[in-house]
């Protein structure tokens, strides 16, 4: 057994106190084996200093399209449905596998120098996103997504065929790291009949769904009027609201289909920042954690964020939190640090986002030292409020160090930046 001590700073437990202990990480098995009092852990076979630092859980990224910071500020300032029709799918018309490769990597990256540990992934070419997470070191739930609009018959099938693939094919992918997931894009651009016949195919199979759900009033509307009930209650009877399925966004839900997600146990992936970006609405985040529902916090995408650094992401969930409730007291700093540990790998079903004995050991350590953090008199309130993701000093995914003081070891970061600039360019171009 190989074990590592993470020793000298303080850390953030699963009650959101906060006290001074060292954390001992079995390598090999890749959870926590001990956390406390630093003269009652043991030694480790190696040391990692945690001093002036807080030990806290990696980030979870809930949902994401990582390879889109490839199309980074290619085009901001617009609609939700122009920015896809006329700006976004022209160019990811043009990707190739290796683009989505490029793309991928840069966004693990920047996910590891932020210390995030784990995301959900929705995109094509996912065969290249396994291979960039087995070499990353992070961990992932990744799915194809599926859209069938303005697709024939025998292109719908294919792409509903492609995503039930992909989920087979890779769970357990990267050592046990890389789970799976069906994933339709969407309520209103997968066709009822897709739904309904894919859908009992991956729970027979046991695979978990993942979907963008009321995101804006345009994905609302059309539903309520053809099928005169609400998104999520035609969901739910197409069997897609369950323990282990996750639905992005959820910015348009009505009093009935919190308390349908709170009775299924269905997760709900908010993404404040391209929800303000796309001008999508305010979820009522506040109403949901009241109401028992899992909520998580994720990116979205680069294109629509435009950072993958989820403590941007719960400044944003805190702030726009207390303006959909007004009232200041909403969506405090403990919730939202909750939601981008616990409450997002619970979405993600990983027993990661916590410090605590047998849990993964999927963790970041902060520095605690820079000016805007001082002085300390609530590092939770720090986390969200006042930390960036550049505040890192080390990321450990699995038990493995992934980036040691700022220096990412699993990937040569200069190629990395290199590539993703070269394919970007040439992608655009051909799609212009
Ligand atoms: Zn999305």
């Amino acid at each position: 057994m190989t074990t590592l001590r993470i020793a000298g700073g303080r850390v953030l437990r699963p009650d959101a106190t906060v006290e001074r202990a060292d954390v001992l990480v079995d390598s090999e098995s890749g959870t926590i084996t001990a956390v406390g009092d630093p003269d009652e852990v043991p030694e480790g076979d190696e040391t990692l200093s945690a001093e002036d630092g807080l030990v806290m859980p990696g980030l979870v990224n809930a949902h994401t399209h990582a390879a889109m910071t490839l199309l980074r500020g290619y085009a901001d300032d617009k609609e939700l449905d122009a920015w896809l029709q006329e700006d976004i799918w022209p160019v990811e018309a043009e990707l190739t596998p290796e683009d989505v490769r490029a793309g991928t990597d840069l966004g693990l990256l920047e996910m590891i120098r932020s210390g995030t540990t784990a995301f959900a992934d929705m995109y094509f070419h996912e065969e290249q996103v396994v291979d960039a997470v087995e070499d990353a070191g992070l961990r992932a739930r990744l799915g194809y997504g599926i859209v069938t609009v303005g697709k024939d018959e025998d292109g719908a099938r294919e792409d509903c065929e492609q995503s039930l693939a992909t989920a087979r094919k890779f769970d357990g992918a990267a050592a046990g790291r890389v789970k799976t997931a069906f994933m339709p894009h969407s309520l209103t651009t997968v066709g009822e009949e897709y739904l309904r016949e894919y859908v009992s195919k991956a729970r027979d199979d046991g695979i978990p769904l993942h979907y963008h759900a009321n995101e804006t009033e345009d994905e609302v509307d059309p539903i309520v009027e053809a099928e005169g009930e609400r998104p999520l209650e035609y969901a739910r009877e197409l069997d897609m609201t369950g323990a282990s399925d996750s639905v992005a966004h959820g910015v348009h839900l009505d009093g009935t289909e919190i308390d349908l997600l709170a009775e299924t146990g269905t997760a709900v992936v908010h993404c404040p920042a391209s929800n303000m970006k796309l001008a999508s609405g305010m979820a009522p985040v506040q109403d949901m954690l009241d109401a028992g529902v899992t909520v998580g916090l994720g990116t979205d995408g680069a294109a629509s964020n435009n950072d993958l650094d989820l403590f941007d992401e719960m400044r944003d969930a805190a702030m726009v939190g207390k303006l959909a409730a007004n009232d200041a007291s909403a969506v405090p700093a403990e919730s939202v640090v909750r939601m981008a540990t616990e409450g997002s790998a619970d979405a993600l079903g990983f027993d990661s986002g916590r410090v605590a004995e047998g849990a993964n050991a999927d963790l970041a350590v902060v520095d605690l030292d820079a000016p805007h953090l001082t002085p300390h008199h609530d590092l939770v309130s720090h986390l969200v409020y006042a930390a960036r993701g550049s505040d890192v000093r080390h990321t450990l995914c699995d038990g493995a160090v992934l980036m040691r003081d700022r220096e990412v070891l699993t990937m040569d970061a200069e190629d990395v930046r290199e590539r993703a600039e070269e394919r970007a360019a040439a992608a655009v171009e051909r799609a212009e």
